[in-house]
């Protein structure tokens, strides 16, 4: 076992990770930095350069995150949902006094753009506002008289230590989709934020610390796959929320039942864009190019493929390429002009270009090229430009396989059925949009379409954080979504009290008018 008490941070965690890279761990609200462990290099994208390192955690230090978990449970599960929602309170504050910094910590570890990491902290931020709601949202229903002199009621209680793993593309958002709502409800949280981008985890622990939130009540581990195995056969942990690719969601998902536990698990998407001949030329230009390549194309709700039906493509695509043509790719940690910046790996960048080498020997017809996409001020950040390939057919490997980079496929199709039978083959079901003025073809796309969340001249279309995050097929397993109520029931379990009092009731004043 890792004697974890061995080395405290005196200084503040961020800055003393900036000293000496090593990111820390937050257990039992102590900051420890473990020595001697294998790491990840955690890379600024936008510059290649060697910003942290992240330890690569297993099942001891796992297990000592969740006893701390366990320990703050019994007294926070007590503690009054208006004063648990108080300190959140206390934490959005912090958040948006530290919004500018936070959104350049995004920047840095993931490379998106400044406003899109404004985006992704401000995602993060309605998180918690409406986790702020948990009295409200946390009450439960009664009845009076069921039978005569019998009353009905339900209450919501937590569920104990539950967990969150999440993904590298939203630093901020997806690990604030979890864990604010979760001890709003009064479970404690074992966190592990992505090994590749760690630190803005660490900045919002920081805060929530500072916010006052007890010790125990949230905690983060790091690394990979040991630490989300320990994870999910820890014994003491009841649920677990997931956010990733769909492998490992399948895996997530599978595994944690398997061990009895409460599972939620996001996967990946391929999200379709239907653009009709009557659609406004210049929006769904605008909207296909940001829904494509906004943070790089790394989003779940990217739209990575867009049907084009009948004319449409002889006036949406040239206005496309016209847009996508002035995209600015740039080292968005120093350049503010930058609309889009690198992904998040070398090998993720060689991934992107192989698979466009793939599709284009495959015959689809690049308009733009992104392999071809080089910044003079930052030759070592991993960078693909915006890619849009024409006459792609559905067998071809970017239409099979998540590229999860800047490249946008376009299918040209003659009919909205057959365009919406072609999005509906796709294994996943995360999003799907139209663009279109007719309210027919609107209506008849959000019937039949088989995905969870839907745009209508709306190119990503997010749910904000009262709804649930709806994915279905393969881009979902589990039945309650994050965000929204459904994040209320999955941290909560009910119980239903029948309740009679002798003498009451059955002869009460009523009975005898
Ligand atoms: P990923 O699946 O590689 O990693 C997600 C988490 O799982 C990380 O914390 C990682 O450490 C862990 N992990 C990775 N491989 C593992 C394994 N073999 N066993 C156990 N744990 C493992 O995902 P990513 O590359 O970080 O994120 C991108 C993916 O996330 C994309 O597929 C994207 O579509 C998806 N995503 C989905 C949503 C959604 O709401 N559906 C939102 C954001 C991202």
């Amino acid at each position: 076992m890792i004697p974890l008490t061995s080395h405290f941070l005196a200084i503040t965690p961020i800055v003393a990770m900036s000293k000496n890279l090593l990111v820390p761990l937050f257990i039992g609200g102590e900051w420890i930095e473990v020595r001697g462990l294998p790491t990840t290099a955690v890379h600024n994208p936008s510059t290649g350069d060697l910003i942290a390192e992240t330890p690569v955690c297993g099942a001891d230090i796992v297990d000592q995150a969740v006893r701390a978990a366990s320990r703050a449970y019994p007294s926070w599960m007590e503690t009054p949902p208006v004063e648990r929602a108080r300190i959140l309170m206390k934490l959005k504050v912090l958040l948006e006094t530290h919004f500018e910094e936070l959104a350049q910590l995004v920047t840095r570890e993931n490379g998106k753009t400044l406003g899109e990491a404004r985006g992704d902290v401000r995602r993060g931020l309605e998180s918690i506002e409406f986790a702020c709601g948990a009295p409200t949202l946390l009450m439960g229903e009664s009845l009076e008289n069921v039978a005569r002199g019998i009353d009905c009621d339900s209450i919501r209680q937590p569920l104990g230590v539950v967990a969150g793993i999440a993904p590298f593309n939203f630093p901020a958002m997806v690990p604030l989709w979890m864990w604010p709502m979760a001890v709003a409800c009064g479970n404690t949280f074992v966190l592990k934020p992505s090994e590749k981008v760690p630190i803005t985890s660490i900045r919002i622990a920081e805060l929530a610390q500072k916010a006052g939130l007890p010790d125990g009540v949230l905690n983060l581990v790091h690394g990979g796959r040991e630490a989300v195995d320990a994870i999910l056969r820890h014994p003491a942990i009841e649920a677990i929320s997931f956010v990733g690719s769909t492998p490992v969601a399948k895996y997530i998902f599978q595994t944690g039942t398997a061990h009895g536990k409460r599972v939620q698990a996001a996967g990946g998407a391929k999200n379709f864009i239907l653009v009709m001949p009557d659609a406004d030329v210049t929006h769904s230009a605008a909207g296909l190019a940001e829904s494509a390549f906004g943070c790089a194309g790394q989003r779940c709700m990217a739209g990575s493929t867009a049907i084009v039906i009948g004319a449409a493509a002889d006036i949406v695509l040239p206005a496309l390429v016209d847009v996508v043509a002035n995209i600015r790719v740039g080292a968005t940690d120093r350049d503010p002009q930058a609309q889009m910046g690198a992904v998040i790996s070398r090998e993720h960048a060689n991934r992107v270009g192989d698979l466009i080498t793939q599709a284009t020997d495959q015959g689809a017809k690049p308009l733009t090229d992104g392999r071809l996409t080089r910044v003079s001020s930052a030759p070592k950040g991993f960078y693909v430009g915006p890619t849009v390939l024409d006459h792609v057919l559905p067998d071809m490997v970017t239409m099979k396989e998540e590229v999860f980079g800047p490249v946008l496929n376009v299918v040209r199709m003659e009919d909205l059925g057959a365009a919406i039978e072609l999005a509906n083959d796709s294994a996943y079901g995360n999003g799907a949009a139209i663009f279109t003025q007719s309210g027919k073809a609107a209506r008849e796309f959000r019937h039949r379409i088989q995905a969870g969340m839907i745009g209508v001249n709306i190119g990503v279309p997010a749910p904000l954080a009262f709804f649930p995050f709806s994915g279905m097929s393969q881009s979902f397993f589990g039945d309650l979504h994050l965000q929204g109520r459904e994040s209320v029931h999955f941290f909560t379990r009910q119980k239903v009290t029948t309740s009679r009092w002798f003498g009451h009731g059955e002869n009460s004043i009523w009975a005898e008018i």
